[in-house]
């Protein structure tokens, strides 16, 4: 068997951590020849070590760097195309990942994508790059792991709708003002995963579930009409896929990214692995569904909304949430004014060219300098 090339964008960070964990237990298969991070240089350097990649990119150097390393942004492009890579984990947070999942799929390549931002910010642009150089996506987010794996090799005619399950996050069950005021730590503490800051905040807004809506539509090629949201606090079924027939699947098991890593790197095929919690349905018991509330979650329909009137609407959505969580995160806004930072950007910022990759930029940048200037009034 010969062995693939990965190069893991985002490294240090929690789904870059899980994948070199996923890739130590499969070494005969995966070889990791490039990692890249943001700034953590210790981290950074500790996985190089153990790993032994033939590259290593920083992209924000502060001093500890080794003077070997790629640096700068292009160091994510380099990883991305090099020729010893055959998969690209793109595990960057943000709309910083777009260049290298474009790079990486002109250049042929699987991106196994954590990295939703990039087809939230640029779905079209993804989806040309994928055509023109042959390259391939697999999502690593769960509940696009869970859709793929239950359409399988089912046709797209004969999927009626998709159902993305959402944990709810940590304010499923608080009213709307206390949730206006929620502080930063009871908004990092996620109910089910642990994750990376910016996705936890999202998950509290439910921004992350608007942005999978967006995901899905342009991963699967369904309408938005097509693509619905239950909540589902256990996090236990991952999504569910309705058929023309009316049969419905769903890929369940306890929450651990682990698993999605692993089948976007073997897709189609399934390899032998051991998950952290092998999977009992007692204990995972009981299994509850309930409706998203959007007058509690405004954010959700903001996002929902911004992906079905589609041009620049999404790469604005997902820069203003960017900015917003930035914000609030140092401090200098509240929870409740994420959504409203947002509303404002969508509301000013409308009808921009979205053709190129340089006009979502534009629309990107334009709508962070809004919230800024929102938030200094
Ligand atoms: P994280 O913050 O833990 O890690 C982010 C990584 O990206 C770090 O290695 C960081 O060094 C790097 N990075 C950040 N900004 C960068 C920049 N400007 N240029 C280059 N590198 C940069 O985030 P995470 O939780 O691992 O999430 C990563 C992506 O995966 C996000 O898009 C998130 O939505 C998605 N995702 C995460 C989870 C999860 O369980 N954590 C689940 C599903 C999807
Ligand atoms: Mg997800």
């Amino acid at each position: 068997m010969k062995q693939q090339g990965v190069a893991v964008l985002g490294s240090t960070g929690s789904i870059g951590t899980a994948t070199l964990r996923v890739i130590a237990r499969h070494q005969a298969r995966f070889r990791i020849t490039a990692l890249t991070a943001s700034s953590n240089a210790t981290l950074l350097r500790e996985q190089a070590a153990s790993v032994r990649p033939e590259y290593v990119g920083i992209a924000n150097p502060n001093g500890d760097s080794d003077p070997a390393w790629g640096t700068g942004t292009d160091c994510l492009i380099a990883a991305a195309m090099r020729a010893d890579v055959d998969i690209v984990v793109n595990a960057v947070v943000g709309a910083a990942g777009l260049p290298a999942t474009l790079a990486a799929l002109h250049a042929g390549k699987r991106v196994a994508l954590a990295n939703k931002e990039s087809l939230v910010m640029g779905g079209d642009a993804v989806l040309r790059a994928c055509a023109e150089g042959g390259g391939e996506i697999v999502p690593v987010d769960s509940e696009h792991s869970a859709i793929l794996q239950c359409i399988g090799t089912r046709p797209l005619g004969e999927v009626r709708r998709i159902i993305l399950t959402a944990s709810g996050g940590p304010f499923r069950e608080w009213d709307a003002s206390r949730i206006a005021s929620a502080t930063i730590e009871d908004a990092l503490n996620h109910p089910t995963w642990r994750m990376g800051r910016k996705i936890s905040i999202d998950s509290a807004t439910l921004v992350n579930k608007a942005l999978e809506v967006i995901e899905a539509h342009y991963l699967f090629g369904l309408p938005y009409d097509r693509v619905d949201v239950v909540v589902h606090p256990q996090s236990i079924v991952h999504s569910f896929v309705e058929f023309i027939d009316g049969s419905v699947l769903a890929q369940v098991g306890f929450p651990d990214m682990e698993l999605p890593i692993l089948y976007a790197l073997t897709h189609p095929h399934r390899i032998d692995d051991i998950p952290a919690r092998a999977f009992d349905p007692s204990s995972a018991s009981p299994l509850t569904f309930e409706p998203v509330d959007p007058e509690r979650f405004p954010s959700f329909a903001l996002g929902v909304a911004a992906g079905v009137r589609d041009g620049s609407a999404p790469a604005v959505f997902n820069a203003a949430n960017e900015a917003a969580v930035k914000l609030f995160l140092s401090g200098r806004i509240g929870f409740g004014d994420i959504a409203r930072a947002i509303a404002s950007a969508l509301a000013a910022i409308d009808g921009l060219p979205s053709v190129s990759v340089a006009d979502l930029s534009a629309a990107d940048l334009a709508a962070r300098n809004h919230v800024i200037g929102w938030s200094r009034p």
